[in-house]
């Protein structure tokens, strides 16, 4: 049999499973049947219920304006699968083919999707997590349980940590009318994102919202009454402040764990795989059956000197399904790269926030076009010379001239393109946090001496 008429037969009669039964995994098996898969579909899920969306969990659904069951995702066409939900994978057998579920039945299949996601970082002290009015927001339930508490009218909402849920949170306080605090540990919101300078503009605007805003502090602990409610916080400057409800927004958990033995090169951040979507092992190599796509991939991206790049975008989990959906069923010579530029947005205190690029992967930032005081500008990034993000305030429609600076390593600064330059148009150096934020610890060791022997082990460290 030649490898044309294996494929062929995998098409017909194949078993594809899908772990992760979100937005990757519903449009990855939406885009398998597309593409004329007829072969048996198996979606594993952990939560129960239909695939919904997660971006307005932090926006729409906090307003009160979506019910959070109000999310679910719309279908594009029939995918004809078993559904496994409510209970996670937690081993895959990469020797005999199989998914293992933790109630212990055994999926077979002759390809698998990854996409497994993040979940919440929680509060690192256990019980204090557990009082009453601690949430996160990575679900739906969390969105609803926080949508309730808010509706109740609390006195003061803590958020901690302003990345971009955070920081979303804490706009719909604002337009709530509740007073908010938002502790941060780096010196601005969003600055591990998209760095100092619109950091600086991101905390004016809470300001100017009426948060209290405290950046260069850690909160410490979460105390409760004798009740189990949270009521006060306590920070590393000494000083505590009175809430009844504390949101931790601490950013994600690649859900990588329960490939602990399987071989592959899964750890705390994600799960590696070359533009294809296909996972690497352990130690590197290439795989043939197993593919990933969505949040908990960690793809190359040639335009950034082919690092691995692990994105939490809603457009980039859609984008890599449908890569993976492709290449799963297509032979070596037709499989397609991953190669889009990524792109994010969000909407704070009354401004959408857009990025195109990978604004982390800069030296120098520069306004290029409108006014900063305006909150209505776009800033350029680039990295030794050349253009590597953009993002925009309340000023989209320009993105795309970006994305085409990005794709043709266009040098950096680029001029502006409208007449509304900014008299001081300068890059100055975009200024991350260190890696005092950022540093996770070391995920795998080198063991062997000689090259036949020499092999990767896992260092298990998730945190
Ligand atoms: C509150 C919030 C707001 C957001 N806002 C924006 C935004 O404004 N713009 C934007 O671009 N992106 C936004 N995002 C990110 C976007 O929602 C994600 O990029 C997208 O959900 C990724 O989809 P995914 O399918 O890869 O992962 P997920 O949606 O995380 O789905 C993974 C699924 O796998 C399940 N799972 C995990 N482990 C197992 C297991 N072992 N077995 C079985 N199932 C398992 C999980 O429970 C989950 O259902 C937001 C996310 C959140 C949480």
């Amino acid at each position: 049999m030649t490898s044309a008429d294996t494929l062929k037969g995998f098409k017909r009669d194949g078993r594809v499973v899908i772990v992760g039964a979100s937005l990757a995994g519903l449009r990855a098996a939406e885009a398998l049947r597309d593409e004329g898969f007829t072969g048996s579909l198996t979606m594993i899920g952990d939560e129960l219920g239909e695939p919904y969306d997660r971006p307005p969990l932090s926006k729409q659904v906090l307003t009160g304006w979506v019910p959070a069951g109000g999310t679910t995702l719309p279908r594009r066409r029939d995918i004809n699968a078993e559904w496994l939900l409510g209970v996670p994978a937690d081993g895959l057998d990469l020797a005999t083919n199989h998914v293992h579920l933790a109630d212990g039945r055994e999926v077979p299949f002759d390809r698998v999707l990854i996409s497994t996601g993040v979940r919440a970082r929680p509060w690192f002290v256990e019980t204090e997590a557990a009082l009453d009015g601690v949430f996160v927001v990575r679900t739906r339930e969390h969105a609803d349980g926080l949508q309730q508490a808010l509706a109740a009218g609390p006195s003061r909402v803590l958020v901690i940590g302003a990345g971009f849920t955070g920081s979303e949170i804490a706009s719909i306080c604002r337009e709530r009318d509740i007073p908010v605090t938002v502790a941060e540990l780096a010196p601005a919101p969003l600055v591990g994102a998209l760095g100092a300078v619109i950091g600086d503009v991101a905390a004016d605007m809470q300001r100017a919202h009426g948060v209290d805003l405290r950046c260069g502090v850690k909160v410490t602990q979460l105390e409760g009454d004798a009740q189990g409610r949270f009521h006060r916080a306590h920070f590393d400057d000494g000083s505590t402040i009175d809430a009844d409800v504390a949101v931790v927004a601490l950013g994600g958990i690649r859900n990588t764990e329960w490939l602990r033995d399987s071989g592959l090169a899964a750890g705390p951040w994600g799960i590696a795989c070359d533009t294809g979507c296909r996972a690497l092992d352990l130690n590197g190599l290439i795989t043939d059956d197993i593919f990933v796509a969505g949040d908990v991939a960690r793809c190359p991206n040639p335009i950034y000197e082919y690092r691995l790049i692990s994105l939490e975008h809603w457009v980039n989990a859609v984008e890599q399904a449908q890569v993976a959906a492709h290449n799963m069923v297509s032979a070596q010579a037709d499989r397609w790269p991953h190669l889009s530029i990524p792109t994010f947005w969000s909407i704070q205190f009354g401004v959408n926030i857009k990025s195109v690029g990978v604004p982390t992967f800069a030296d120098e930032v520069v306004v290029t076009q409108g006014s900063v005081p305006d909150h209505r500008f776009v800033a350029a990034y680039g990295y030794q010379g050349r253009v590597t993000a953009a993002v925009s305030f309340n000023n989209a429609k320009w993105l795309d001239h970006y994305r085409q600076l990005i794709e043709t390593a266009a040098p950096f600064p680029p001029p502006c393109p409208t007449p509304d330059e900014p008299v001081d148009a300068k890059p100055v150096p975009v200024d991350f946090p260190g890696p005092r934020l950022l540093a996770q610890g070391a995920t795998v060791v080198v063991t062997g001496h000689d090259p036949s022997e020499r092999r990767v082990t896992a260092a298990w460290q998730h945190r």
